[in-house]
């Protein structure tokens, strides 16, 4: 079966033909941190032969790995319940195994903040993130600089047209308020805003 994803895990499903069955699978998300332990996981299970255990969720919640499986635990064959008991005991252990275990590089690693990382990973990650958070403070300043350039503009361009704040106001039919505001980089203004107190100073002018 194919799944989407990093190729590390559609070879792990193409491994496991008995656990992965067509359409019980539904999701496969985890870092490949984390692929020694479902790789390990998922030969012990195979091992335990058990012809009705299928996965159906492989996915990383507030940091630790959540490894689902359906199965049907009531078989009546001899030695069923026995081998029950090992899923459940494969599983949890390494589910414990992954709260230790770096989710992106498999380096001992720690839970902080709703993920499992080792400090290089948690570092870089963090690093990453506040570049984010730059390029975005980065956007909100060019914002306020055009809002800034286009004020200064409309000023110079209403003084070198010889015209107060009352007569540019009344020339473009707006509120004196409203065209000192804009003027002083107060409040947002549109094209077409811009468009009349050019049209009024040049005829002013
Ligand atoms: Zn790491």
């Amino acid at each position: 079966m194919t799944a989407p994803g990093p190729e590390w895990i559609g070879s792990l499903i193409a491994a496991h033909p008995s656990l992965f069955r067509e359409g019980s699978l539904f999701e496969f998300a985890v870092g490949e941190g984390w692929k020694g332990i479902l790789t390990d996981l998922c030969a012990a299970l195979e091992g335990l032969c058990r012809t009705d255990l299928m996965v159906v969720q492989v996915k990383e919640k507030f940091g630790g790995l959540r490894f689902y499986i359906q199965w049907d635990q009531l078989s009546p064959e001899d030695g069923q319940e026995a081998a029950g008991d090992r899923v459940d005991e494969l599983i949890r252990a390494a589910e414990a195994k992954a709260w230790d275990t770096c989710e992106s590089c498999g380096a001992p690693g720690e839970t902080k903040r709703m993920s499992t990382l080792c400090p290089a990973c948690r570092a870089r990650f963090q690093r990453e993130q506040a570049a984010f958070d730059q390029d975005e403070a980065d956007l909100v300043d060019a914002d306020s600089y055009v809002a800034a350039s286009i004020a200064r503009d409309l000023r110079a361009a209403r003084e070198q047209a010889g015209l107060t704040l009352d007569q540019l106001a009344h020339l473009v039919d707006r509120p004196e308020a409203l065209v000192r505001a804009v003027e002083q980089g107060e409040t947002e203004t549109s094209l077409e805003y811009v468009d009349a107190v050019l049209r009024a100073c040049a005829i002013g002018g």
